[in-house]
Formats: C-alpha cells, sequence, structure tokens
C-alpha cells in the first residue's frame, strides 16, 4: 500500500520536470540578454564617426585619415579587429575587393576598388555554413556621380553599417554552431557592387549560406509624410528565386509554391523570431524584393540563388535621403545625425542578432524534403535527415492563403511522417530541424512530390 505514495509523487515529480523543460526549450534567455546587450549609445557613436568622414562616395578619398571612403573603411576594419582582440581572436578579419571601371555601370564616374570589410566569426560545429549581416560603407550626395560634396549618409546607410559593428560587438561573447558573418559592404549607391562582388566571392568558396539580413536604413522614424513610429519596419523578400530552373516554374504551377521561396522563408523566419522576443515591435512582411522599383545589397546575393531579405524602416524620409545638405523653401535636406533615432536603430540591431543567433544555434534544415497525398485524407511528408545531433524534426502548415505558419507539430527523429486527417490540396506545406537547445532552422518547402 505504501509504496503507492512514493510511485504517485515520482510520477508528480516526472510531469512537473517533463513541463518545466518543455517550457524552457519554448524561449531561449540569451537572447534576450541578446537584445539587452545592444547599446544605443554605442550605435550614436558609430553613426556620428561615419558620418564624420564628410563623404563615404565609393569614389571618394581613399588616402586621407580624416575625409572619404578610405578612412571609413579603415576605421570599420579597426572595429572588428578591437572586436576581435577582445574575444581571443574570434573574429576573421578583411577586405574583399573588386575592381570597377566606367564600362561596368552608368554610376561609375573612375575607376577604383569597391571595398568590403568583412568579419567572420567560425562555427564550431558547421563551420562552413553561413548567417550574414549586411550595412553599407558608402554614401551618396543628390549626384550619385558627385564624389566630393559632403554626404554624411547618417541614416543611409551609416545607421546599417553600425548596426552591424554592433551585433559584432554583442554577438562575438558567444560561440555558434554556425558561422556568422559581419560585413560592410561598399559600392551600393553606384549599383549594389559591393554585395555582388562578396556575393561572387561566396559562391567561388563554396560557402553554403543560410541567409543574408541586409540592413539599408534602419534610423528612422519619421516618414516624408509626417508619420511617426518607431515600432514598426520591413522585411523585404521576394517570392522565389530568380534562379529557378523551368522545371521549378512548372512544378509550381501543380503543387504550389508562389509565395514560398527560400528568402521568404527567411522572412517569415525574421518575423516569428521577433514576435517571440520582442513584442513590442511590429514587423511588416513586404511580398517584393525591395521598395517599388528601388535596390539593396542583398538583391546580388539573390541574383545567385542565396537567400537574403532587406531589413528597414517602416517609414521613410526623402528629404533625408541622396539629398545635399540645404535649406530650399524652408525644408531641411541632408542625411544628417539628427535625422537618426538612436534606440530605434538599437532595436532593429537587435532583430538582427537575434535572428543571427538563432540561425547559427540551430542545425541545417532537412534537405529533399518531398510531399505526398494526392486523393487521400491525409498529407506525407518525408526528408533527408541533417548530420549532427538533434532534436528533431517539426513539420510546419498554413492556410494556402496564410502569410505566416499556423500549425507545427514537432514529430521527433524521423524522415517521414503522415498528418492524418490533413488534407494536402487545403494547405501548405514545410518541414524545419530543431536543435537540442530548441533552436529551429529556416522552413524547407518541399521541393518534389511522392506516392
Ligand atoms: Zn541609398
Amino acid at each position: 500500500m505504501n509504496t503507492l505514495f512514493p510511485k504517485f509523487f515520482t510520477a508528480a515529480f516526472l510531469l512537473i520536470f517533463i513541463s518545466h523543460s518543455v517550457k524552457a526549450q519554448d524561449t531561449d534567455e540569451r537572447l534576450y540578454q541578446i537584445i539587452e546587450d545592444v547599446s544605443a549609445d554605442r550605435i550614436e557613436h558609430d553613426i556620428r564617426k561615419l558620418a564624420g568622414f564628410g563623404t563615404r562616395n565609393t569614389f571618394s578619398d581613399t588616402v586621407s585619415n580624416t575625409r572619404g571612403i578610405g578612412a571609413a573603411r579603415r576605421w570599420i576594419k579597426s572595429e572588428f579587429d578591437k572586436i576581435s582582440t577582445n574575444c581571443k581572436s574570434c573574429l576573421e578579419v578583411f577586405y574583399q575587393k573588386d575592381f570597377v571601371t566606367p564600362e561596368d555601370g552608368e554610376r561609375i564616374p573612375i575607376e577604383a576598388w569597391v571595398v568590403n570589410v568583412v568579419a567572420i566569426q567560425k562555427g564550431t560545429k558547421y563551420p562552413n555554413r553561413y548567417v550574414i549581416m549586411s550595412g553599407d560603407i558608402d554614401s551618396r550626395a543628390s549626384n550619385t556621380m558627385d564624389f566630393t560634396t559632403d554626404a554624411p549618409g547618417a541614416n543611409d546607410n551609416a545607421s546599417g553599417m553600425a548596426g552591424t559593428i554592433e551585433a559584432a560587438r554583442v554577438l562575438s561573447k558567444y560561440k555558434f554552431e554556425s558561422s556568422i558573418i559581419y560585413v560592410g559592404l561598399s559600392g551600393e549607391e553606384q549599383g549594389l557592387f559591393g554585395g555582388k562582388g562578396l556575393a561572387e566571392y561566396a559562391q567561388k568558396n563554396n560557402w553554403d549560406i543560410i541567409g543574408i539580413l541586409n540592413n539599408d536604413m534602419i534610423g528612422n522614424i519619421e516618414g516624408v509624410d509626417g508619420v511617426i513610429d518607431n515600432r514598426s519596419f520591413r522585411i523585404f523578400s521576394e517570392p522565389v528565386p530568380p534562379t529557378e530552373t523551368e522545371d521549378e516554374r512548372r512544378m509550381r504551377r501543380f503543387y504550389g509554391g508562389e509565395v514560398d521561396g527560400i528568402s521568404r522563408q527567411l522572412a517569415r523566419y525574421v518575423h516569428k523570431t521577433t514576435e517571440t522576443y520582442m513584442p513590442e515591435m511590429n514587423p511588416m512582411m513586404i511580398y517584393r524584393l525591395d521598395r517599388f522599383g528601388r535596390g539593396g545589397h542583398h538583391r546580388p546575393f539573390n541574383d545567385l540563388g542565396f537567400a537574403g531579405v532587406r531589413i528597414m524602416e517602416a517609414h521613410e524620409n526623402y528629404n533625408r535621403q541622396h539629398q545635399n545638405i540645404r535649406t530650399e523653401n524652408g525644408i531641411k535636406y541632408g542625411d544628417v545625425v539628427e535625422g537618426v533615432n538612436f534606440k530605434y536603430a538599437k532595436k532593429l540591431t537587435a532583430v538582427n542578432a537575434i535572428n543571427l543567433a538563432s540561425l547559427a544555434w540551430a542545425p541545417p534544415a532537412p534537405a529533399k524534403v518531398e510531399i505526398g497525398g494526392i486523393v487521400e485524407p491525409s498529407t506525407k511528408l518525408r526528408w533527408e535527415s541533417v548530420d549532427g545531433d538533434i532534436a528533431g524534426y517539426k513539420i510546419y502548415w498554413r492556410d494556402t492563403t496564410a502569410p505566416y505558419w499556423q500549425h507545427s507539430r514537432f514529430v521527433g527523429e524521423v524522415t517521414e511522417y503522415t498528418l492524418e486527417g490533413i488534407v494536402i490540396d487545403n494547405y501548405l506545406f514545410g518541414v524545419v530541424a530543431v536543435g537540442k537547445n530548441g533552436h529551429e532552422s529556416l522552413v524547407e518547402f518541399p521541393s518534389g512530390t511522392f506516392r
């Protein structure tokens, strides 16, 4: 009789223990710490420093130590070097450069080196997998061919550059399973040359790129129409990669996936992580490559088939971008430091940092996800197992008209699963790998079918 009591207590204890450990996996305390550690003051300091170089036009002075893009990139490199010194050389810092001449584009007044500053924090488990955060080094005046006039580019894009440096400061205190790259890209305003150069470098070196979070203008909260909003921001992503094959395009017609390309999955990931860890923010998924007819440095990565999104403020102020500093009819023009809200830039930097961390702590997504269930009252999925010690896999699904994943089911360490009662026609599906630390890979959308 008495033995019942210990059994009862053991069971009760186990239940408590299990429910606690499941709950503990819901969120990762370290991500809250990362958000807190991002400093608005340091971001302000760095934006002032970058704006202080007068102009960072790609073709500006490279010799001076106080003015021009040469001084700016040397300062950025020295900051990355300093961060590395503080983390026992955890960053590999180098210049990656390509030569451009006026024949290479319409916005190239003279020949010059387009020089990116790259800092790589190598992953412990998957060193050849990379998640990238980028900002831009360069700025422009009203005329982008004019490389001598002052162009402080405080918001466009010292904000993204300062955020990238700050993310490196904060994340360099941790070890990650995959590698993180913090990069300042150049030549953006002249035709996205820095991004093109690094994307080609990545391809040449067979980098397995998880995705790039390109930050371009993350500090303005006052729209040109007077709207003030320090909570919303935009995540731009293209629907499907431009590199898809004719076969893939034809498959899509019959099986779906028009809004489920790799960049869109990355955008959904950023959206979800933000909603989970920074519920005060309002992330807006924008279903397009970039602003209407405009460009950014994630595009050259997309061009080569890599996932990439643009993260930026929700309300742009056109008086404060691509403008010579002046006052006209009482309106102040120019991208000056006074137009930047540092606390907001801190928030968007934190959005990047938690997504870099989560992705770099997560296992790779399962490869070759296939789906079946035609004329059946259930949906079947199968996939290739992920190398390494992981917790298992999770299947996501949502209504065909829903922007975000609505339903999920953790299915353990299996490589195929049948969702009974779920009719394949009425939903879209995807699979993620879940690490033992609870972090999830990007969603892998099915790329094949089976019966
Ligand atoms: Zn710009």
